[in-house]
């Protein structure tokens, strides 16, 4: 690994980080191919201690957990609080799995309640795919991504105790700590019931993935899908700038000095492939299947025929969200083609 490829994942090892004021950053292990790490923060103080995200249920991540815990003097039983940023399973599952022994409190955005829902209709069996943005995939122009997908859905940490949080959070939420309040900021677009937990008077962000400063966090990547994932992402990031700029205490990737500048890195990121959706659909491709086949993806500049199959189904998604971003924004035409699936086109000025 090179200097900088290590630099890159310092982060993951599994030490405990002191941020001051009580804080410290806990990286627990995931089985995840891009994602090796989460991170989860404890607050402590005389009393117990609140986590903000909870990890996912494994083994090795609440022994990880466990150790980290008595190296700062508590065991999990003093964990009062999750304070979970969304509900995707390497936040969330930890959680549950630890309320069943222990006391501790979930707090969860109210706006997760779809997901919840739509997760547990996945399980039954009563909802369809499970791997996410399946669903829409024919609507997306790409069908023919669908005969392969049961390759991907025997595959995968699979989680069943999809129980809800004691708490559904709501915008705007002051949540009162011991030593700290944390103002609950709803950002969706990575989720639709994403939460951030600023702390302004400690000029401090736990942002969850919201805001991760090596990588562009997925957008509506969710059970219940969110066509309008990508305009909300827009506007929760401009919800961001709009408040008082803090240290940033990412879910991934280490912590840095400004959650701003990295807000303003992410939209620029986002202009971009707005603009390279656009003149893909200017050179004449019309389905978000065909105009992701048309772009590059991830950082090295990848043809979509080389991504594999999940990251494939992502990278449609995510294609469709900038077209209806650009949608939105009087630049495209939508139609729908006989085989139903959404046709866009440079909408042209009428005379
Ligand atoms: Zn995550």
């Amino acid at each position: 690994m090179s200097h900088a490829a290590a630099d890159r994942y310092a982060w993951t090892e599994p030490e405990v980080e002191d941020l001051g004021g009580g804080v410290h950053r806990i990286p627990l292990p995931l089985p995840l191919d891009g994602l090796k790490a989460v991170n989860i923060y404890a607050i402590t103080d005389p009393g117990g201690v609140d986590l903000i995200d909870a990890g996912m249920a494994l083994v090795a991540a609440r022994e990880r957990l466990t150790g980290a815990l008595r190296q700062l003097g508590y065991e999990l039983g003093d964990v009062r609080n999750f304070f979970v940023t969304h509900i995707h399973i390497d936040h969330y599952s930890l959680a549950v799995e630890l309320r069943r022994e222990f006391r501790s409190l979930i707090s969860l955005g109210e706006d997760e309640r779809a997901n919840m829902i739509a997760t547990r209709e996945m399980l039954n069996g009563t909802g369809g795919h499970r791997v996410f943005g399946a669903e829409s995939l024919r609507r997306l122009g790409a069908a023919e991504l669908t005969g392969r997908l049961s390759e991907l859905e025997r595959m995968g940490p699979m989680f069943r105790d999809w129980e809800d949080p004691d708490r559904w959070v709501a915008d705007g939420a002051d949540l009162d700590l011991r030593t700290r309040t944390l103002r609950a900021v709803h950002t969706p677009g990575h989720t639709r019931g994403h939460l951030i937990y600023h702390d302004s008077a400690a000029g401090v962000m736990f942002a969850g993935d919201h805001v991760l400063p090596h990588i562009t966090p997925s957008i509506g990547f969710e059970p219940a899908g969110n066509r309008m994932a990508l305009r909300d992402y827009l506007r929760s990031l401009a919800r961001t700038l709009a408040l008082p700029d803090a240290r940033l205490f990412p879910a991934h990737g280490p912590v840095t000095g400004s959650t701003h500048e990295r807000v303003n890195e992410l939209l620029a990121h986002h202009d971009g492939r707005l603009a390279e959706t656009l003149a893909a659909v200017t050179a004449g491709h019309a389905t978000p299947f065909e105009v992701a086949k048309a772009i590059k993806w991830t950082r090295r500049q990848r043809l979509f025929d080389d991504l594999d199959l999940f990251a494939q189904v992502q990278a449609v998604n995510e294609t469709a969200a900038h077209l209806e971003v650009l949608l939105i924004r009087g630049q495209l035409t939508r139609e729908t083609s006989p085989v139903g699936a959404d046709l866009y086109q440079v909408r042209t000025p009428t005379a």
